[in-house]
């Protein structure tokens, strides 16, 4: 792939290959963009066919953090490590620490968590060996259940958007996924009232897990979800899951969950979900709770103020719509002109000479 094409394209900073010989260790750190702050986001080890695909895959999912992180309100640019090979075999309190040794030399300029494949026990080993690693376990923890309260606070705001108040009672809602953040999600919704909640999942554990804790919460199966009559429909499982087919099913009036890369074409389906009168919940601004909850450990970790700047949610999301209807532009449109907007004006206010300290 001609990588200094794409880098010039889309505005990308530092693309950096590293190897490791003791342990085998093979990735690549993408720094997007530091406007904002240190690049922030996590490492994904997975095996993929060839380089060209690992360096396509950490340069686009670099570049939604950093969309991610200027959306949320954080001083955080946007950056992401791949790492190649197989997570069976590859593991080891080596492999980790040498993967700290390399974020280490960025100096600051990346920040590392988790991601697919890599868990907080890994990062026990990375943390040996860089500053420059959250998403602890002795730190904030599983990001899970603050997504999930991100989602709710971000479906308050829709529903507010579509029928003129925030309240979850009285409201409809089927939730596709009840793994980690399907389940937290449909523990505040009940506990918030709503007036059904429905759910689907594929793994017949996490269906007895529902089943036995909110047995009035009805399971349909996976096929079925899209089609319910219900206010919410709340991906919570698979990115692509808005496409061609599922479009036409659809019955609610809001698709808000915590699932990343929602629409199969970001383009094509946002603009099919407005022209169908729904309202879609951008991906990477519902679901940043998170983000928002890791980027606390790097100012000493304290929960309650997590929570708070997670429930700015809503109003980032108020903010959002607001620039879609005005603008008549679909809200992942909205979203990103939102977050670019946030780059631009912070990069010119910082542009002055101050000193500090
Ligand atoms: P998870 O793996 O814990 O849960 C996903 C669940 O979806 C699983 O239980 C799985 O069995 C189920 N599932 C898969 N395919 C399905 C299908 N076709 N129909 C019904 N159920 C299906 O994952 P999670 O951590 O809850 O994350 C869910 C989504 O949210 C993912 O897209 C993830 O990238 C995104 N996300 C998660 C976080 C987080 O903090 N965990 C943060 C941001 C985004």
């Amino acid at each position: 792939m001609k990588k200094f094409e794409y880098m010039e394209k889309y505005g990308y900073e530092q693309l950096v290959f590293f190897h490791d010989e003791a342990t085998g260790l093979k990735g690549i750190t993408c720094i997007h963009n530091t406007q904002l702050g240190p690049s922030l986001g996590g490492t994904r080890l997975w095996n993929y066919d060839n380089e060209d695909e690992a360096t396509i895959d950490v340069l686009r999912l670099a570049r939604g953090m950093t969309f991610k992180a200027a959306a949320a309100g954080l001083n955080l640019g946007g950056g992401k490590t791949v790492l190649i090979g197989d997570a069976e075999n590859v593991k080891s309190e080596g492999y980790f620490r040498a993967l700290g040794r390399y974020v280490q030399t960025l100096n600051g300029r990346y920040i590392t968590a988790e991601d697919i494949n890599v868990g907080t026990k890994d990062l026990d080993f990375v943390n040996m060996e860089t500053d420059y690693v959250v998403g602890l376990a002795h730190k904030s923890g599983n990001p899970s259940p603050k997504t999930a309260l991100g989602a709710f606070h971000g479906i308050r705001a829709s529903l507010k958007a579509v029928f003129g108040s925030s309240k979850i009672e009285g409201k409809t809602f089927a939730v596709q996924g009840a793994g980690q953040t399907g389940d937290f999600l449909i523990g505040y919704l009940r506990e918030a009232k709503a007036k059904k909640i429905y759910f689907t999942e594929i793994n017949d554990k996490h269906i007895k897990k529902i089943n036995e804790k909110y047995p009035d919460v009805d399971f349909v199966k996976p096929d079925d979800i899209y089609g319910l009559d219900v206010d919410v429909f709340a991906p919570c499982a698979l990115g692509a899951v808005i496409n061609d087919k599922t479009i036409k099913q659809l019955q609610c009036k809001i698709v808000a969950g915590t699932a990343n890369n929602v629409p199969e074409d970001e383009e094509k389906h946002s603009q099919a979900l407005k022209d169908k009168g729904i309202l879609y919940a951008p991906d990477f601004v519902i679901n940043a709770g998170g983000l928002i909850n890791v980027y606390h450990e790097l100012q000493g970790y304290n929960e309650n103020n997590a929570v708070n700047d997670i429930k700015k949610i809503y109003d980032r999301l108020d903010a959002i719509y607001t620039i879609a209807r005005d603008n008549d532009v679909h809200t992942q449109q909205a979203a990103l002109m939102f977050a670019e907007e946030r780059i631009k004006l912070i990069s010119r206010v910082r542009s002055n000479f101050v000193k500090r300290g």
